[in-house]
């Protein structure tokens, strides 16, 4: 039976990543509520994950006064069929594969399920709160253990053929320099992630290199993170901000190539490598219109910005994902319902 009345103002939330699983009440508003967190323990199998995150969502909506929702919005780590739910050799899942949670999701909470990339729905919900709000083409690219992104074209969540598009970390921005876990030559995500940042910086150590970072790492170089280096060069360490001028390159080229591709209202970063680099960043938006189309010159300057929502742009992508399935429904109700 399709819905009668109106959705409701408030939706069930999820964010499902490698290591821990948040759920949140979210409201029509972007505000969230009631927030959660479960590990993910892929490992134990998707039928134990949806059983847990059920009984979560249980208590979750509990606490809440068992609010009426317009469903569960899931936002998760891909690739994965987002009609289906059904995850294809997800790296950080990978004893999801073929499998999905949908079903017995639906099954144990009576309540209708959508499931969608977490970088799609990142960039979905830049587009439906806060300052893009109303944007028809947005790209949000997060920087962080890897690079992903998402891409709201002419009003549409790209997907494309099996759910497999927005990995825009793949993108070539240096071959010849490093390679990603995928073992492409040169990609941005190669280039640019936090675990990139750390083996570049490790890569130039020298026995007459005058630098702290050793120091910081204990005088272990396999110990270095992206955040030390994030540190180091903030202090003046000059190997640090030679890794970090790089990176910030890497990225410039990236995040130029894209705008290039598809122009965009707005390119929004999110995820821990972009939160670190923030102090830089108008040498990220510098470096990003060195490599822009000069259409970007004539304007005065490239659409860059910092995500808004910090950590939750996907949890909130998954609710707007459920508002504006539930309206769809709602509105194919057949006419003769009231
Ligand atoms: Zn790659």
């Amino acid at each position: 039976m399709p819905p009668t009345n109106p959705p409701p103002y408030r939706a069930v939330a999820i964010d499902i990543g490698g290591t821990k699983i948040r759920v949140a009440v979210v409201s029509r508003d972007g505000s969230v509520s009631h927030r959660h967190v479960i590990t993910t323990n892929p490992e134990t199998g998707i039928e134990d994950g949806a059983e847990r995150l059920a009984a979560l969502i249980r208590k979750v909506l509990g606490e809440a006064g068992m609010p009426a929702v317009a469903g569960v919005g899931v936002a998760t780590a891909g690739p994965l069929n987002p009609a289906t739910g059904i995850y294809n050799h997800p790296p950080n899942l990978m004893a999801w594969h073929g499998k999905t949670m949908k079903p017995l999701l639906e099954r144990e909470l009576a309540l209708p399920v959508w499931i969608g990339h977490d970088a799609t729905l990142a960039a979905f919900a830049e587009t439906q709160t806060g300052p893009h709000t109303g944007a028809k083409n947005l790209i949000y690219v997060t920087i962080s253990t890897g690079v992903g992104g998402g891409i709201i074209a002419n009003g549409e969540m790209v997907t494309g053929m099996t759910g497999g598009a927005g990995e825009v970390g793949h993108i070539a921005v240096r071959p010849g320099a490093l390679r990603c876990n995928v073992g492409c030559d040169g990609c941005f995500e190669g280039n640019a992630c936090g675990p990139a940042i750390a083996r570049m910086a490790a890569s130039r150590l020298t026995s007459s290199n005058e630098t702290f970072l050793l120091d910081m790492a204990g005088g272990d170089p396999l110990k270095i993170t992206s955040r030390m280096v994030m540190q180091a060069a903030a202090a003046g360490d000059r190997l640090s901000v030679g890794v970090i001028d790089d990176v910030i390159e890497n990225i410039g080229i990236g995040l130029g190539s894209l705008l290039n591709a598809l122009e965009p209202e707005a390119l929004v970063i999110g995820g821990g490598v972009a939160e670190g680099l923030k102090a830089q960043f108008g040498k990220i938006k510098e470096a990003t219109l060195r490599h822009s189309l000069p259409r970007y010159r004539d304007r005065g300057g490239v659409p860059v910005h910092v995500t808004s929502h910090g950590d939750d742009a996907s949890l909130k992508g998954a609710a707007f994902l459920a508002f504006s399935r539930a309206a769809s429904e709602w509105r194919q109700r057949p006419a003769h319902t009231p």
